[in-house]
């Protein structure tokens, strides 16, 4: 009999609540449910005899293939393909935005208007995406259109957990051409499933990555809208994480939460909501063990533009890595058309621009591998190697956010009472953490014109 995921995943908490092993589980054995955490995992709903292990062999956390491996059966063949490890597989890269639904979106709106021009144009019968929904336990979900509006109304990131299980049946069921959108463990899940599945195959024609630097419970969004003074967590009506305001800069942004009686509450990323994001407060512990920045394995890969020419801007930039020609081209047409603002940008100022993130992901990890080796815990291969030395502050750096991370989740629990938390009890008890994250953050300040300095004499090197 083989192991499945919940004997190797869900045990070791390494699950991101994708919902893949769910969704291709030929006995529908596996249902995706809350922990109380608020993160999604998968629970048998009955025992399950056959152990075919199909569940595993889609699972993103498990020692299956790595990006590189599977980009380069993906992609590797396709002319004019370049490849970094930073980014996996590229053709090209850009940057820009989308008058028409820059305003409403996260960054600069080219992820729905690639999905309205995919459905207008007749490329694909259905778009995949995460949808708001009338449910306080459940503010979005994957979701499947075929209409322009409806994605123009799911617009916006969503740090909020959502699964595939439903999505990956109905697709298997109605045949179509789909374009789906995920996160880079995601778009991971949805191609190992497609290796397994034919149908999955042949009908998903595009995957629309995100770039991602970590994930967040449903606990996080109940956190957040307490913070902006919403009152009774369990009757939130609809949030909206990335608010533009004209007179701040894009990093900037506001969350804004609805309440029973309709009253909105406000928070601005700098009031408070970046020290639970920054410091990784309620992300899940799969996030720790991950390595793909740039979704190295969606046919297009779109983030923000966190480079200083472009977020200054409060209505928002994207940047955009291709990888299918077909994508890429659909591109440069329209830029020659000037229907979207958007030029060609150098593939090392997307790299620079999520510099942080791909710190996290190998520099980091390396650490958090060679830690997880120290405490014999079970974590998945990964294409950097377990390391020590990654210098003081930033090995200090992992160990307090590990901490803050896992308690804050605790500590959560604790001081969530009668549908409401209770703030400044789980800030006192956060405390000591939130004391150490500032100091680090101190240091990280303090640091800065040693950094700029090494910049510089990096930059003067390479000229000589
Ligand atoms: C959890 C998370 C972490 C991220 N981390 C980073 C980061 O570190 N650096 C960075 O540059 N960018 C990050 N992004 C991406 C960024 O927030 C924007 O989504 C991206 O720049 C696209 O902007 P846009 O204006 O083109 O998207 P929009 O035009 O607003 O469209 C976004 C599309 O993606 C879909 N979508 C939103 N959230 C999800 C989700 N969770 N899973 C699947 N589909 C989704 C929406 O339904 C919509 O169709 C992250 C996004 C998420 C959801
Ligand atoms: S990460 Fe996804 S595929 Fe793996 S166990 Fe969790 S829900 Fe299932
Ligand atoms: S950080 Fe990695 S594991 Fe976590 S949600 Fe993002 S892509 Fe998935």
């Amino acid at each position: 009999m083989k192991p499945n995921v919940i004997d190797e995943i869900v045990k070791n908490d390494l699950c991101i609540g994708c919902g893949t092993c769910a969704g291709i589980c030929p006995q529908k054995i596996l249902k995706i449910q809350d922990n109380e955490y608020g993160e999604y995992i998968p629970y048998e709903v009955q025992v399950c005899d056959s152990r075919c292990g199909l569940c595993l062999e889609v699972c993103p956390f498990n020692n299956n293939e790595n990006e590189t491996q599977m980009g380069a059966k993906i992609y590797g063949s396709t002319e004019g393909m370049k490849y970094l490890p930073e980014t996996g597989y590229y053709l090209d890269s850009y940057v820009g935005y989308s008058n028409e639904f820059r305003q409403s979106s996260a960054s600069g709106g080219m992820a729905t208007w690639l999905l309205a021009k995919l459905l207008k144009e007749g490329i694909v019968d259905y778009v995949i995406c995460p949808t708001p929904q009338k449910n306080p336990d459940k503010l979005f979900s994957f979701e499947i259109t075929s209409d322009e509006n409806s994605v123009k109304a799911a617009s916006g990131s969503v740090y909020y957990p959502v699964e595939m299980s439903e999505v990956i049946q109905k697709i298997i069921e109605v045949p179509g051409r789909y374009a789906v959108t995920g996160l880079p463990c995601f778009i991971k899940a949805l191609r190992l499933a497609s290796q397994k599945n034919r149908k999955l195959r042949e009908r998903i024609v595009f995957t629309i990555g995100l770039v991602c630097g970590q994930m967040k419970s449903k606990n996080y969004t109940k956190y957040i809208a307490a913070l902006a003074g919403n009152k009774d967590l369990n009757k939130i009506q609809n949030v909206y994480y990335r608010g533009k305001s004209p007179e701040k800069p894009a990093s900037n942004f506001y969350f804004q939460s609805t309440d029973e009686h309709g009253s909105q509450h406000k928070i601005f990323w700098n009031e408070g909501v970046s020290e639970a994001w920054v410091n990784r407060w309620f992300t899940p512990n799969a996030c720790n063990y991950c390595d793909d920045v740039f979704a190295e394995l969606a046919d297009v890969t779109l983030m923000d533009a966190w480079l200083p020419e472009y977020s200054r801007d409060s209505r928002g930039t994207n940047l955009i890595i291709t990888r299918s020609s077909f994508i890429d081209k659909l591109l440069s047409n329209e830029i020659k058309n000037e229907k979207i603002n958007i030029q060609e940008i150098p593939i090392r100022k997307v790299i620079q621009s999520q510099i942080g993130v791909i710190d996290i992901k190998r520099t980091q990890l390396s650490y958090r591998l060679h830690l997880a080796e120290k405490n014999g815990l079970s974590v998945p291969e990964k294409r950097v190697k377990a390391v020590n030395d990654i210098g003081i502050f930033k090995k200090k750096e992992v160990r307090v956010k590990s901490k803050a991370q896992k308690e804050s989740k605790e500590i959560f629990i604790v001081n969530y009472k009668n549908d409401g938390l209770d703030i400044k009890s789980f800030r006192n008890e956060m405390y000591p953490h939130i004391k150490k994250c500032r100091t680090l953050g101190r240091i990280r300040t303090l640091m800065l014109p040693i950094r700029m300095i090494k910049k510089m004499k990096n930059k003067l090197k390479e000229g000589l």
